[in-house]
């Protein structure tokens, strides 16, 4: 709602919400009228290159989830970060993974090639990283990499760290119990973060950037349950298509736990551990 769309990146529409616009505009009233336009000017440089490694970071999700198979509707920026909007989830730990892994690495590449750029460019420029405007801009700019590299690597679930956090967990509890156990360590770091930035930083960022992880977080969680309830009740859910379609294959609608649960040669039981009926037999 209310979001433009700026073109597409490798297919997929980049589009900017209007809340977006206040972000420069709030660096403008901040800085322009305590310093001078000139530094105003430099921090909205700033924001907007920064926004640029904002989308590489997206794409990287983008990319790798493409990969893997998983298409991605759009990439929205908002005052608070960007949001690559896959059309699924993989529930496979080491997918969900990678895809989220793909993204921060992107700005770990960006500022070793500033940084690398920067130390190599002061050999040839004096002065380069003590008394250069655009070696400033772009040592700040790398800093504001490294910062976004940790500020994902906090395990709040949903944000990158969180589903790297729920991948680990999935290995040993499956995808449900840890979509539970990540979903309230974000839940409570993301308190702890709003708090924090109220009280002791006096930034709204943070506590924007908490609220939206809190809804996240719960907003993901009940999907998930959700999903795992649908399918206990309807088996159906899991099969691919062509298996449905096979005459042969017919599953009772209503199988119970168990292997008495068969109809013909097929036999569906539900694996608690990993949420989904599993097929058996013929
Ligand atoms: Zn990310």
């Amino acid at each position: 709602m209310f979001s433009w769309t700026l073109g597409r990146l490798f297919g997929i529409p980049l589009r900017i919400h209007w809340t977006f616009w206040l972000l420069p505009f709030w660096v403008i009233l901040s800085q322009g009228t305590l310093f001078s336009w000139s530094i105003a000017a430099f921090h909205v440089g700033l924001v907007l290159a920064m926004f640029v490694c904002v989308v590489l970071h997206e794409l990287g999700h983008a990319l790798a989830a493409r990969a893997l198979g998983v298409r991605t509707r759009d990439i929205a920026l908002y005052p608070i970060g960007g949001v690559a909007s896959l059309e699924r989830i993989p529930e496979k730990p080491s997918e969900e993974f990678a895809i989220a892994v793909a993204g921060p690495a992107v700005n770990v590449a960006i500022a070793a090639m500033l940084f690398l750029g920067l130390q190599l460019g002061s050999l040839f420029v004096p002065g380069l990283l003590t008394e250069n405007i655009a070696g400033a801009f772009l040592w700040m700019l790398m800093l504001l990499n490294v910062g976004m590299v940790l500020f994902n690597l906090v395990p709040a679930f949903p944000l990158d760290g969180g589903r790297m956090f729920r991948a680990f967990l999935a290995w040993p509890l499956g995808h449900l119990r840890a979509t539970r156990v990540a979903a309230w360590v974000g839940t409570v770091l993301a308190i702890a973060g709003g708090l924090f930035g109220v009280f002791y930083l006096q930034n709204p960022f943070l506590l924007l950037i908490a609220f939206f992880v809190f809804s996240a977080a719960q907003q993901e969680l009940l999907a998930v349950e959700y999903r795992a309830r649908a399918r206990r009740m309807f088996p159906f859910m899991d099969m691919p298509l062509t298996e449905v379609a096979q005459p042969e294959v017919s599953p009772t609608p209503f199988p119970q736990d168990g292997p008495s649960a068969t109809r013909g040669t097929t036999v569906w039981t539900w694996d608690e551990e990993n949420q989904h009926w599993r097929r058996q037999g013929a």
